[in-house]
């Protein structure tokens, strides 16, 4: 009898199980980008291994970490991170009042620096106005961090969408893109390669048809797609990490939630094998 009860219970789990392998490995192939080339880093190989992330605010940096993490853990690289403005004008998340949000979010972003093993450096332009800050002003202060930390690769958002469509991620990759444009044929530039952080055609149509809100939040003409993917990491492996780096930002949850739909309530080591690699684009090469 008991021997029954058991032998029933194992068959309904071992179904389970079953349902789920198909139904993970159903959406893991929906969202997947086969043409991206998978590469162990976006460093060249014979170049010094130092990366710079530059980002408009602190927890933009969740987009690429697993990639972070896998050029530190796997390459040794040093790797900087830039964030231009301290996030201000963002939403507190009922954590601290408004007139110290900046403040608060310039010190998550000092925690997600140590947890990542990265060297933060962090500049007070003003959050969600970026655009408005004179061009040749943040041209030169990035440039400067390159010409201070010689990074021989870049990484930063799209310079169409901005990710998702924010207009501060868009001029930052803007400016990035053109400091590197200008400054590429200096023989002391260090930068290599420069790398925008994207989604795979697919991913964004998706997005575009789901992701209402933030549609209606940073509304998008037609045309304006994100860059197809050229290359992809895959950062499975290092799923717990990002995971804990997402939930270390406490005023930023419905922003990073954003940034990892549904990463709340699926165990992480389910979550980072359906989502298991984040995606780049070579916008320029040196
Ligand atoms: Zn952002």
């Amino acid at each position: 009898m008991l021997n029954k009860f058991i032998g029933r219970i194992l068959f309904v789990l071992f179904t389970i199980l079953i349902i789920l392998t198909v139904g993970f490995g159903f959406v893991h192939n929906l969202i997947l980008d086969k043409n991206a080339v998978v590469t162990n880093s976006l460093i060249p190989k014979d170049s010094p291994k130092r990366m710079m992330l530059i980002f408009p605010h602190p927890d933009d940096e969740i987009t690429v970490s697993g990639e972070v993490f896998r050029e530190i853990h796997e390459k040794n690289a040093k790797v900087t991170m830039v964030v231009l403005t301290e996030g201000e004008a963002g939403k507190t998340g009922g954590v601290v009042s408004k007139d110290v949000l900046g403040k608060a979010r310039e010190k998550e972003g000092e925690l997600a620096a140590k947890k990542l093993g990265v060297t933060p450096v962090q500049a007070t332009f003003p959050d969600a106005k970026l655009s408005e800050v004179n061009p040749i002003e943040l041209k030169n202060y990035i440039y400067q961090q390159i010409k201070k930390y010689k990074p021989t690769t870049i990484l930063t958002y799209d310079d169409v969408v901005g990710y998702y469509g924010h207009p501060d991620h868009i001029f930052a990759a803007k400016m990035v893109r053109e400091v590197f444009r200008e400054h590429k044929d200096d023989s002391s530039f260090s930068a290599k390669r420069l790398y925008m952080v994207t989604l795979p055609p697919k991913v964004w149509d998706g997005l575009s048809k789901f992701g209402k809100k933030l549609r209606e939040k940073y509304p998008l003409r037609e045309n304006q797609r994100p860059p197809t993917p050229t290359n992809a990491v895959i950062v499975k492996v290092y799923g717990k990490q990002i995971d804990e780096l997402a939930k270390g930002y406490k005023t930023q949850q419905q922003a990073v939630d954003a940034l990892l739909p549904g990463h709340r309530q699926i165990p992480y080591w389910i979550y980072f094998k359906v989502l298991d690699r984040e995606y780049f684009y070579l916008a320029e090469e040196n």
